[in-house]
């Protein structure tokens, strides 16, 4: 019987281990498909960006230095990736100007470095390292009906789960964590709702943001900051941006033929003005790392 027992414990023992072995050898499959599509950066800007030359590289945060999250409150920025930046702007090879549709205040924020350009709400503003400030004038009329369409959208779409957020000078309203049910007329009707107090309204990420109708956009923000930041010539220095989002195309369009260009999407189909599309936050993480690496020469 001892015997036995002995023997039926032995067994339990290897098939515990061999449980474990096996359990240890499946691949995980969403890292293996990741590290599959990590990007070639040689291939990508080697020809483009030689050791030790310099470079403007302009980014967008949410969804491209950060992962989305239920809340923008949420989102953060991770260590390595700070880290990577840091040494970027502090090389004295680069500078950085991150692009947001957030206010600029709370971007920089988000980020908290110092020696970097912030432009927030699609870059109406722009804060300098120095502290200077840039805002793109929005007409008086528009501007005095901004908190008066907060509370319409508070009072007639923001329920199940939807809500504003205030930017001071734009709104977006978040439908990410509302009801499905909802979601389809409750964004129709922010739109209407936007646009009837004089505001330009279009879709994002689970989102309908709220413009003033101003003719400015990421693009033409790039356009100004590069202009500001560098002598007229820009054009002929070196430009690469990234953006997960449709308003980050205007900054790709910007640059086409001129500068490098990335949209973060997994979507194979997706239309792109971008040069390239790369999978993830951890792919923009690589290409920092390769970027901090090239510009040191
Ligand atoms: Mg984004």
């Amino acid at each position: 019987m001892a015997m036995l027992l002995m023997g039926l414990l032995s067994c339990l023992i290897l098939l515990n281990s061999c449980a474990i072995s096996v359990i240890s050898w499946q691949p995980n499959d969403q890292d293996a498909s990741e590290m599959a599509t990590l990007p070639d950066y040689d291939q990508y800007l080697g020809e483009y960006l030689k050791p030790g030359d310099s470079l403007a590289l302009l980014l967008d945060y949410d969804g491209t230095l950060a992962e989305l999250t239920s809340h923008p409150n949420l989102t953060q920025m991770s260590g390595e990736m700070r880290q990577a930046l840091r040494n970027i702007a502090d090389s004295g090879k680069a500078f950085v100007a991150v692009i947001s549709g957030r206010d600029v205040d709370g971007v920089k924020e988000k980020i908290g470095l110092e020696n970097i350009i912030y432009s927030g709400n699609h870059g109406l503003e722009v804060l300098y390292p120095n502290g200077t400030r840039h805002n793109q004038g929005i007409p008086n009329d528009v501007a005095g009906n901004f908190d008066k369409m907060i509370d319409h959208l508070n009072r007639e779409v923001v329920h199940h789960g939807s809500w504003v957020e205030n930017k001071r000078v734009s709104i977006t309203f978040h439908f990410r964590e509302a009801e499905q049910q909802y979601v389809e007329e409750m964004a129709r009707r922010a739109k209407e709702i936007i646009e009837s107090y004089g505001y330009r309204a279009n879709e994002a990420h689970a989102s309908v943001e709220g413009k003033p109708p101003v003719q400015w956009n990421k693009g033409l923000a790039a356009e100004y900051i590069l202009g500001t930041s560098y002598d007229p010539s820009w054009r002929q220095r070196k430009v690469i941006f990234a953006g997960d989002d449709t308003t980050d195309e205007d900054v790709m369009q910007m640059i086409k033929g001129s500068g490098r260009s990335f949209r973060v999407t997994k979507d194979k189909a997706l239309v792109t003005n971008a040069d390239y599309k790369i999978p993830s936050v951890d792919a923009v993480y690589h290409l920092l790392k390769w970027i901090e690496a090239r510009i040191a020469g």
